[in-house]
Protein backbone atom coordinates (compact mmCIF):
# COMPACT_ATOMS: atom_id res chain seq x y z
CA UNK A 1 0.00 0.00 0.00
CA UNK A 2 1.52 4.00 -0.94
CA UNK A 3 1.45 6.25 1.44
CA UNK A 4 -1.81 8.47 0.93
CA UNK A 5 -1.05 12.24 -0.78
CA UNK A 6 -1.28 13.60 2.50
CA UNK A 7 1.29 11.45 4.23
CA UNK A 8 4.11 12.55 0.68
CA UNK A 9 6.03 16.30 1.03
CA UNK A 10 6.97 15.30 -2.37
CA UNK A 11 3.30 15.42 -3.88
CA UNK A 12 3.92 18.14 -5.94
CA UNK A 13 7.32 17.89 -7.16
CA UNK A 14 7.17 16.83 -11.03
CA UNK A 15 8.88 13.31 -10.38
CA UNK A 16 6.16 12.56 -7.49
CA UNK A 17 5.28 9.49 -9.61
CA UNK A 18 8.23 8.12 -10.59
CA UNK A 19 9.35 8.50 -6.59
CA UNK A 20 6.21 6.54 -5.57
CA UNK A 21 6.62 4.07 -7.80
CA UNK A 22 10.06 3.38 -7.25
CA UNK A 23 9.07 3.38 -3.13
CA UNK A 24 6.51 0.77 -3.70
CA UNK A 25 9.04 -1.32 -5.60
CA UNK A 26 11.90 -0.64 -2.98
CA UNK A 27 9.27 -2.13 -0.29
CA UNK A 28 8.18 -5.15 -2.34
CA UNK A 29 11.67 -6.30 -3.24
CA UNK A 30 12.68 -5.08 0.78
CA UNK A 31 9.91 -7.90 1.73
CA UNK A 32 11.42 -10.47 -0.40
CA UNK A 33 14.92 -9.48 1.05
CA UNK A 34 13.37 -10.22 4.78
CA UNK A 35 12.36 -13.25 3.64
CA UNK A 36 15.14 -14.85 2.01
CA UNK A 37 17.55 -13.10 4.83
CA UNK A 38 15.61 -14.95 7.62
CA UNK A 39 16.20 -18.90 5.78
CA UNK A 40 19.07 -21.12 6.31
CA UNK A 41 19.89 -21.06 3.23
CA UNK A 42 20.01 -18.01 1.11
CA UNK A 43 20.85 -19.71 -2.08
CA UNK A 44 24.21 -17.80 -2.62
CA UNK A 45 26.28 -18.46 -5.89
CA UNK A 46 29.75 -16.91 -7.03
CA UNK A 47 29.50 -14.84 -9.93
CA UNK A 48 32.55 -15.08 -12.47
CA UNK A 49 34.22 -11.96 -10.93
CA UNK A 50 33.90 -14.14 -7.61
CA UNK A 51 31.45 -12.11 -5.73
CA UNK A 52 28.61 -13.18 -3.97
CA UNK A 53 25.07 -13.30 -5.52
CA UNK A 54 21.95 -14.36 -4.08
CA UNK A 55 18.30 -15.20 -4.95
CA UNK A 56 17.39 -12.28 -3.10
CA UNK A 57 19.18 -10.64 -5.71
CA UNK A 58 17.65 -11.53 -8.80
CA UNK A 59 14.01 -11.96 -6.93
CA UNK A 60 14.50 -8.02 -5.97
CA UNK A 61 15.74 -6.94 -9.54
CA UNK A 62 12.93 -9.04 -11.16
CA UNK A 63 10.28 -7.22 -8.77
CA UNK A 64 11.61 -3.79 -9.24
CA UNK A 65 12.17 -4.21 -12.84
CA UNK A 66 8.36 -5.44 -13.35
CA UNK A 67 7.15 -2.12 -11.53
CA UNK A 68 8.87 -0.16 -13.30
CA UNK A 69 8.41 -1.72 -16.73
CA UNK A 70 4.67 -1.46 -16.06
CA UNK A 71 4.87 2.29 -14.58
CA UNK A 72 7.11 3.64 -17.03
CA UNK A 73 7.70 0.70 -20.19
CA UNK A 74 10.01 3.34 -22.08
CA UNK A 75 12.66 3.65 -19.30
CA UNK A 76 15.53 0.99 -19.70
CA UNK A 77 17.29 0.13 -16.22
CA UNK A 78 20.71 -0.78 -15.66
CA UNK A 79 20.79 -3.00 -12.93
CA UNK A 80 23.36 -5.35 -11.44
CA UNK A 81 22.42 -8.45 -12.39
CA UNK A 82 21.49 -10.82 -15.31
CA UNK A 83 19.62 -14.11 -15.56
CA UNK A 84 22.26 -16.03 -17.25
CA UNK A 85 23.77 -17.91 -14.01
CA UNK A 86 19.58 -18.88 -13.33
CA UNK A 87 19.57 -20.13 -17.13
CA UNK A 88 22.07 -22.14 -16.65
CA UNK A 89 21.32 -25.91 -15.94
CA UNK A 90 23.01 -25.84 -12.32
CA UNK A 91 21.03 -22.70 -12.29
CA UNK A 92 18.02 -24.63 -12.05
CA UNK A 93 16.58 -25.12 -8.55
CA UNK A 94 18.07 -21.05 -7.88
CA UNK A 95 15.64 -20.38 -10.53
CA UNK A 96 12.96 -22.34 -9.10
CA UNK A 97 13.15 -20.68 -5.54
CA UNK A 98 12.75 -17.15 -7.23
CA UNK A 99 10.21 -17.83 -9.02
CA UNK A 100 8.27 -18.88 -5.81
CA UNK A 101 9.28 -15.56 -4.12
CA UNK A 102 8.14 -13.71 -7.13
CA UNK A 103 5.13 -15.46 -7.66
CA UNK A 104 4.33 -15.01 -4.01
CA UNK A 105 4.11 -11.39 -4.46
CA UNK A 106 2.95 -11.36 -8.57
CA UNK A 107 0.58 -14.13 -8.72
CA UNK A 108 0.99 -16.16 -11.92
CA UNK A 109 5.00 -15.24 -12.91
CA UNK A 110 6.74 -18.05 -14.41
CA UNK A 111 10.29 -18.62 -14.85
CA UNK A 112 10.31 -16.94 -18.26
CA UNK A 113 8.67 -14.23 -16.85
CA UNK A 114 11.30 -13.81 -13.90
CA UNK A 115 14.43 -13.90 -16.15
CA UNK A 116 12.81 -11.80 -18.94
CA UNK A 117 12.27 -8.96 -15.69
CA UNK A 118 15.62 -9.71 -14.38
CA UNK A 119 16.95 -9.06 -18.31
CA UNK A 120 15.02 -5.84 -18.10
CA UNK A 121 17.64 -4.39 -16.38
CA UNK A 122 20.37 -5.00 -18.44
CA UNK A 123 21.31 -1.91 -20.55
CA UNK A 124 24.36 -1.13 -20.91
CA UNK A 125 24.80 2.13 -22.42
CA UNK A 126 23.51 5.43 -20.59
CA UNK A 127 20.00 6.58 -22.36
CA UNK A 128 19.01 10.56 -21.50
CA UNK A 129 16.46 9.26 -18.89
CA UNK A 130 17.23 5.83 -17.09
CA UNK A 131 17.07 3.78 -13.73
CA UNK A 132 19.86 2.21 -12.17
CA UNK A 133 19.25 -0.32 -9.61
CA UNK A 134 21.34 -2.45 -7.03
CA UNK A 135 18.64 -5.25 -6.03
CA UNK A 136 21.16 -6.20 -3.10
CA UNK A 137 24.03 -3.92 -2.57
CA UNK A 138 26.06 -4.94 0.06
CA UNK A 139 25.38 -8.86 -0.84
CA UNK A 140 28.05 -9.86 2.02
CA UNK A 141 26.42 -8.05 4.61
CA UNK A 142 23.45 -9.49 3.75
CA UNK A 143 24.75 -13.02 3.67
CA UNK A 144 26.29 -12.43 7.34
CA UNK A 145 23.40 -10.82 8.63
CA UNK A 146 24.74 -6.96 8.38
CA UNK A 147 23.55 -4.11 6.36
CA UNK A 148 22.61 -4.19 2.95
CA UNK A 149 20.76 -1.90 0.94
CA UNK A 150 18.21 -2.16 -2.47
CA UNK A 151 19.01 1.22 -4.12
CA UNK A 152 17.39 2.62 -7.09
CA UNK A 153 17.90 5.66 -8.63
CA UNK A 154 16.59 7.64 -11.61
CA UNK A 155 19.02 9.41 -13.52
CA UNK A 156 18.45 12.28 -16.59
CA UNK A 157 20.62 13.62 -18.83
CA UNK A 158 22.98 12.18 -16.86
CA UNK A 159 21.60 14.18 -13.52
CA UNK A 160 20.48 12.30 -10.18
CA UNK A 161 16.93 12.92 -10.56
CA UNK A 162 14.91 10.53 -7.63
CA UNK A 163 16.41 7.59 -5.24
CA UNK A 164 14.45 5.01 -2.73
CA UNK A 165 16.78 3.27 -0.66
CA UNK A 166 15.75 0.85 1.28
CA UNK A 167 17.71 -0.44 4.28
CA UNK A 168 16.13 -3.38 5.64
CA UNK A 169 18.57 -4.17 8.67
CA UNK A 170 19.22 -0.56 9.46
CA UNK A 171 16.28 0.73 12.13
CA UNK A 172 13.74 3.68 10.98
CA UNK A 173 14.36 6.16 13.61
CA UNK A 174 17.68 7.63 14.85
CA UNK A 175 17.52 5.68 17.97
CA UNK A 176 15.47 2.99 16.44
CA UNK A 177 15.35 -0.67 16.59
CA UNK A 178 15.82 -2.89 13.14
CA UNK A 179 12.46 -4.38 13.23
CA UNK A 180 10.74 -2.07 10.80
CA UNK A 181 13.87 -1.23 8.34
CA UNK A 182 14.35 2.05 6.92
CA UNK A 183 12.99 3.68 3.49
CA UNK A 184 15.07 6.28 1.98
CA UNK A 185 13.65 8.68 -0.43
CA UNK A 186 14.86 11.65 -2.14
CA UNK A 187 14.06 13.83 -5.29
CA UNK A 188 16.32 16.75 -7.04
CA UNK A 189 15.93 20.14 -5.58
CA UNK A 190 13.26 18.23 -3.18
CA UNK A 191 14.61 17.14 -0.03
CA UNK A 192 15.12 13.60 1.90
CA UNK A 193 13.13 11.53 3.80
CA UNK A 194 13.37 8.23 5.65
CA UNK A 195 10.14 6.49 6.90
CA UNK A 196 9.64 3.15 7.86
CA UNK A 197 10.46 0.20 4.81
CA UNK A 198 7.49 -2.34 5.73
CA UNK A 199 4.89 -0.54 6.96
CA UNK A 200 2.94 3.21 5.87
CA UNK A 201 4.37 5.30 8.73
CA UNK A 202 4.41 8.74 7.36
CA UNK A 203 7.94 10.11 5.62
CA UNK A 204 9.89 12.40 8.06
CA UNK A 205 12.55 14.87 6.59
CA UNK A 206 16.16 13.98 7.17
CA UNK A 207 19.22 16.60 7.67
CA UNK A 208 22.89 16.18 7.76
CA UNK A 209 24.97 16.58 11.20
CA UNK A 210 25.69 20.33 11.96
CA UNK A 211 28.92 19.28 13.50
CA UNK A 212 31.57 22.01 11.75
CA UNK A 213 34.32 20.96 13.94
CA UNK A 214 36.50 18.02 11.92
CA UNK A 215 37.89 16.94 14.66
CA UNK A 216 34.80 15.93 16.46
CA UNK A 217 33.29 14.01 13.21
CA UNK A 218 32.35 10.83 13.01
CA UNK A 219 33.37 8.42 10.08
CA UNK A 220 32.04 5.14 8.56
CA UNK A 221 33.62 3.09 6.04
CA UNK A 222 32.88 -0.19 4.71
CA UNK A 223 33.04 -3.68 6.53
CA UNK A 224 35.32 -4.78 3.90
CA UNK A 225 38.93 -3.33 3.34
CA UNK A 226 38.90 -4.32 0.40
CA UNK A 227 36.53 -1.87 -1.01
CA UNK A 228 38.15 0.37 1.17
CA UNK A 229 41.26 1.42 2.75
CA UNK A 230 40.52 1.31 6.46
CA UNK A 231 44.28 2.17 7.04
CA UNK A 232 43.90 5.38 4.73
CA UNK A 233 41.13 6.52 6.17
CA UNK A 234 42.89 6.25 9.72
CA UNK A 235 45.52 8.44 8.01
CA UNK A 236 43.55 10.89 7.19
CA UNK A 237 40.81 10.72 10.09
CA UNK A 238 44.51 11.05 12.67
CA UNK A 239 45.44 14.22 10.58
CA UNK A 240 41.91 16.15 11.41
CA UNK A 241 42.39 14.74 14.82
CA UNK A 242 39.28 12.57 14.97
CA UNK A 243 39.06 10.82 18.28
CA UNK A 244 36.06 8.73 17.40
CA UNK A 245 36.39 5.09 15.98
CA UNK A 246 35.04 4.27 12.49
CA UNK A 247 31.57 2.69 12.11
CA UNK A 248 32.01 0.02 9.73
CA UNK A 249 29.21 -1.02 8.01
CA UNK A 250 27.73 -2.96 4.77
CA UNK A 251 25.93 -0.91 1.67
CA UNK A 252 24.84 2.05 1.00
CA UNK A 253 23.51 1.93 4.28
CA UNK A 254 26.38 4.64 4.79
CA UNK A 255 24.77 7.08 2.82
CA UNK A 256 21.75 6.85 4.85
CA UNK A 257 23.53 7.19 8.36
CA UNK A 258 25.39 10.05 7.35
CA UNK A 259 21.98 11.69 5.80
CA UNK A 260 20.15 11.49 9.16
CA UNK A 261 23.14 13.08 11.15
CA UNK A 262 24.53 9.85 12.90
CA UNK A 263 27.53 10.42 11.22
CA UNK A 264 29.57 13.43 10.04
CA UNK A 265 31.36 11.41 7.39
CA UNK A 266 31.21 8.34 5.20
CA UNK A 267 35.17 7.80 3.43
CA UNK A 268 35.51 5.45 0.94
CA UNK A 269 39.52 5.61 -0.23
CA UNK A 270 40.29 3.50 -2.88
CA UNK A 271 42.98 0.70 -2.07
CA UNK A 272 43.28 -0.06 -5.84
CA UNK A 273 44.51 2.22 -8.78
CA UNK A 274 42.31 0.32 -11.67
CA UNK A 275 39.08 0.12 -9.65
CA UNK A 276 36.07 2.32 -11.13
CA UNK A 277 33.38 2.47 -8.72
CA UNK A 278 29.82 1.33 -10.03
CA UNK A 279 27.14 3.74 -10.75
CA UNK A 280 24.69 1.62 -9.16
CA UNK A 281 26.64 1.20 -6.24
CA UNK A 282 26.47 5.40 -5.35
CA UNK A 283 23.39 6.99 -7.22
CA UNK A 284 20.73 5.99 -4.90
CA UNK A 285 22.65 6.98 -1.56
CA UNK A 286 24.56 10.16 -2.90
CA UNK A 287 20.92 11.80 -3.56
CA UNK A 288 20.23 10.95 -0.28
CA UNK A 289 22.47 12.88 1.43
CA UNK A 290 22.95 15.92 -1.47
CA UNK A 291 19.04 16.78 -0.51
CA UNK A 292 19.25 15.79 3.09
CA UNK A 293 22.00 18.72 3.15
CA UNK A 294 25.34 17.26 2.58
CA UNK A 295 28.14 16.72 -0.03
CA UNK A 296 29.14 14.02 -1.94
CA UNK A 297 32.48 14.27 -3.92
CA UNK A 298 35.28 11.64 -5.26
CA UNK A 299 38.60 11.74 -2.48
CA UNK A 300 39.73 14.67 -4.91
CA UNK A 301 36.62 16.96 -4.56
CA UNK A 302 35.41 16.52 -7.59
CA UNK A 303 31.55 16.20 -8.20
CA UNK A 304 30.95 12.25 -8.87
CA UNK A 305 29.92 12.24 -12.30
CA UNK A 306 27.10 10.06 -13.58
CA UNK A 307 26.57 10.81 -17.15
CA UNK A 308 29.42 8.21 -18.15
CA UNK A 309 27.56 4.65 -18.15
CA UNK A 310 28.17 2.10 -15.68
CA UNK A 311 30.88 3.05 -14.47
CA UNK A 312 31.87 6.55 -12.30
CA UNK A 313 35.22 6.82 -15.00
CA UNK A 314 36.27 10.03 -14.17
CA UNK A 315 36.43 9.37 -10.21
CA UNK A 316 38.26 8.25 -7.52
CA UNK A 317 36.81 6.99 -4.27
CA UNK A 318 33.91 9.09 -2.11
CA UNK A 319 33.81 11.06 0.41
CA UNK A 320 29.93 11.95 1.73
CA UNK A 321 29.59 14.31 4.41
CA UNK A 322 27.26 16.70 6.55
CA UNK A 323 28.56 19.63 4.88
CA UNK A 324 30.41 21.95 6.56
CA UNK A 325 33.67 19.37 7.44
CA UNK A 326 34.22 18.61 3.78
CA UNK A 327 36.85 20.82 2.30
CA UNK A 328 39.09 19.82 5.74
CA UNK A 329 38.41 15.93 4.87
CA UNK A 330 39.28 16.55 1.23
CA UNK A 331 42.14 18.92 2.22
CA UNK A 332 43.59 16.09 4.20
CA UNK A 333 43.50 13.18 1.71
CA UNK A 334 45.24 15.89 -0.38
CA UNK A 335 48.10 16.71 2.05
CA UNK A 336 48.21 13.19 2.77
CA UNK A 337 49.04 12.58 -1.16
CA UNK A 338 46.42 10.23 -1.25
CA UNK A 339 44.20 11.69 -4.13
CA UNK A 340 47.31 11.53 -6.20
P1 LIG B 1 30.41 -1.93 0.61
O1 LIG B 1 29.22 -2.65 1.13
O2 LIG B 1 30.42 -0.48 0.93
O3 LIG B 1 31.69 -2.62 0.97
O4 LIG B 1 30.30 -1.93 -0.96
C1 LIG B 1 29.86 -3.04 -1.66
C2 LIG B 1 30.18 -2.81 -3.10
O5 LIG B 1 31.60 -2.69 -3.28
C3 LIG B 1 29.79 -3.94 -4.00
O6 LIG B 1 28.49 -3.72 -4.50
C4 LIG B 1 30.83 -3.92 -5.11
O7 LIG B 1 30.27 -3.47 -6.33
C5 LIG B 1 31.85 -2.90 -4.64
N1 LIG B 1 33.26 -3.30 -4.82
C6 LIG B 1 33.76 -4.48 -5.22
N2 LIG B 1 35.11 -4.44 -5.29
C7 LIG B 1 35.47 -3.19 -4.93
C8 LIG B 1 36.74 -2.51 -4.81
N3 LIG B 1 37.89 -3.12 -5.06
N4 LIG B 1 36.72 -1.23 -4.41
C9 LIG B 1 35.57 -0.59 -4.14
N5 LIG B 1 34.34 -1.18 -4.22
C10 LIG B 1 34.29 -2.47 -4.62
MG1 LIG C 1 26.56 -3.12 -4.72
Amino acid sequence: MSPTSSDRPWAGHPLARELDTALAAVREAGSLCREVGQAVDRGALAKPDRSPVTVADFGAQALICRALGEAFPADPVMGEEDSAALRQPDGAHLLRRVTGLVAARRTGATAEDVCAWIDRGCLADPAPRFWTLDPVDGTKGFLRGGQYAIALALLIDGELAAAAMGCPSLGPLADGDSAEGTLFAAVAGGGAWQMPLLDTGAPVAVRTSGVSDPAQLRFCESVEAAHSSHDNAARVTALLGVKAQPVRLDSQAKYGVVARGQAEAYLRMPNRADYSENIWDHAAGALVVIEAGGMVTDIAGRRLDFSLGAKLAHNRGVVATCGPVHAAVIGAIGALGLAD
